[in-house]
C-alpha cells in the first residue's frame, strides 16, 4: 500500500480506502460487513470511510460492531462520518449544517460506531440556508471538544471551500483540511478545474468517491445487468439508468481493451487511474463482497503502469 498526506496536514492515509455507502445495510452485515473490512485492512487500507445517512445509521452501526469484534489498535486506522442530511426527523436536523444540529449529530455518531472519537469529519453537502461561518465554529468546537481531528467538506464548490477556509483562517480555528468529491472517468470537473488552484493555497486534500461510478467502470454492466448488483436494488432505480447507458458502456468496453493489453481487470485500471492524479490523497473504493475489495486493492500496483502512453488512449476514449 502507499500512503499519502492528507492534503496539507500532518496525517497520512492509504491511496485506496473503504467505504460503506450502500453496502453496509442494504446489501452486508454481520461476518459479510467484518470480511470486507478484514480484506481492506489485511491489504494496507488504514481509512474508512462511513456517513451518518448511510442506511439511516446501521452502517455506521455495523462498521462499530466489527471493528470492535477485529480489535484493532485504535492508532492503525482512520475512521469518518459524514453530517447534512440527517437521520431525526424534526425541523433542525435535516438538510442542515446549523450548530444544533451538528453538536448532536457527532455523539450519534460516536455511540453506533462504540468510538471516543472519529477521525475525519466532513459536512456532506454545502447547506445555503446557514451561515459558513456558524458551520466552521461548530466543526471548531467538535475537534476541541476531542470528538473528532479533522475536518472537511463534500461536494462543496471552491467558493464555498474557501470562505470556510478564509474565516478560519480570520478566527485562528481549526481549518478545513479535505473535500469529498465525486471522481470517477466520467465525472473529473471538480477535481481537475474547479479545485486547481486550492492544493497550493489552501492545500486541499481529497478523499475522492465512486471511482467505478458505482460499478459502470468494473463492465459489469456492459451486456445488461447482472444479478445482486447495485443496480438491482430497489431505491437506487435513478442509479440503473445512469449505469446502463449505452454511450458510457461503449467507452467501457473500449477501456476494456487497454485493460486486457495490461493483464489488469478493468475495476483496477479505473481505480489505478483516479490514485494516479496526484491531488488525490485517497481513493474510497466500495464492494459488495470481499472478493471484490481484494481485487480492487491490487490497483494500487497498477498505478505506476499507467504511462502517458496508456494515459493518452485513455483520454482518447473519456
Ligand atoms: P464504486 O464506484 O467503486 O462502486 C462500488 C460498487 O461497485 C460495489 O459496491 C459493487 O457493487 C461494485 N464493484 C466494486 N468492485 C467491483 C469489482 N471488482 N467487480 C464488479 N463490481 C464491483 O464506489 P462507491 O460508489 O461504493 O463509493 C465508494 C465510497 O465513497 C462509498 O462507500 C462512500 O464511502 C463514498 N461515497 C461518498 C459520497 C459522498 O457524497 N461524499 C457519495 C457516494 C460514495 P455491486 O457488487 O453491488 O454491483
Amino acid at each position: 500500500m502507499e500512503y499519502r498526506h492528507l492534503g496539507r496536514s500532518g496525517v497520512r492515509v492509504s491511496v485506496l480506502s473503504f467505504g460503506s455507502w450502500v453496502t453496509f445495510g442494504p446489501q452486508l452485515a454481520g461476518n459479510l460487513a467484518r470480511d470486507c473490512l478484514a480484506a481492506a485492512y489485511d491489504a494496507g487500507v488504514n481509512f474508512f470511510d462511513n456517513a451518518e445517512a448511510y442506511a439511516g445509521g446501521e452502517s455506521e452501526t455495523i462498521m462499530g460492531a466489527a471493528i470492535a469484534e477485529l480489535g484493532w489498535p485504535r492508532h492503525t486506522y482512520l475512521i469518518s462520518s459524514k453530517y447534512y442530511w440527517g437521520i431525526e426527523d424534526s425541523i433542525n436536523t435535516k438538510n442542515t449544517l446549523n450548530r444544533k444540529y451538528l453538536l448532536q449529530a457527532i455523539d450519534g455518531s460516536l455511540r453506533r460506531m462504540r468510538h471516543d472519537f472519529l477521525d475525519l469529519i466532513f459536512c456532506h453537502r454545502p447547506d445555503p440556508s446557514t451561515p459558513i461561518e456558524e458551520t466552521v465554529w461548530a466543526l471548531h468546537d467538535i475537534i476541541e471538544s476531542g470528538r473528532a481531528l479533522y475536518w472537511g467538506t463534500s461536494e462543496w464548490s471552491a467558493d464555498e471551500i474557501v470562505e470556510a477556509w478564509e474565516i478560519a483562517e480570520r478566527h485562528h480555528l481549526h481549518k478545513p483540511v479535505m473535500e469529498q468529491p465525486q471522481y470517477n472517468l466520467f465525472i473529473r470537473d471538480k477535481v481537475e478545474r474547479e479545485f486547481a488552484s486550492l492544493y497550493d493555497t489552501t492545500g486541499l486534500g481529497l478523499t475522492t468517491w465512486s471511482p467505478l461510478a458505482s460499478g459502470l467502470l468494473s463492465g459489469k454492466y456492459i451486456d445488461g445487468v447482472p444479478e445482486r448488483s447495485r443496480a438491482t436494488l430497489s431505491g437506487y432505480e435513478w442509479l440503473r439508468e445512469m449505469v446502463t447507458d449505452g454511450d458510457s458502456n461503449r467507452k467501457v468496453r473500449a477501456l476494456k481493451d487497454i485493460a486486457d493489453e495490461l493483464g489488469v481487470t478493468l475495476s483496477q485500471l479505473a481505480i489505478a487511474w483516479c490514485a494516479s492524479n496526484p491531488h488525490v490523497s485517497t481513493v474510497i473504493t466500495g464492494a459488495s463482497r470481499a472478493e471484490q475489495v481484494r481485487e480492487n486493492l491490487t490497483a494500487v500496483d497498477v498505478i505506476k503502469r499507467l504511462t502517458p502512453d496508456v494515459r493518452e488512449r485513455i483520454e482518447a476514449i473519456f
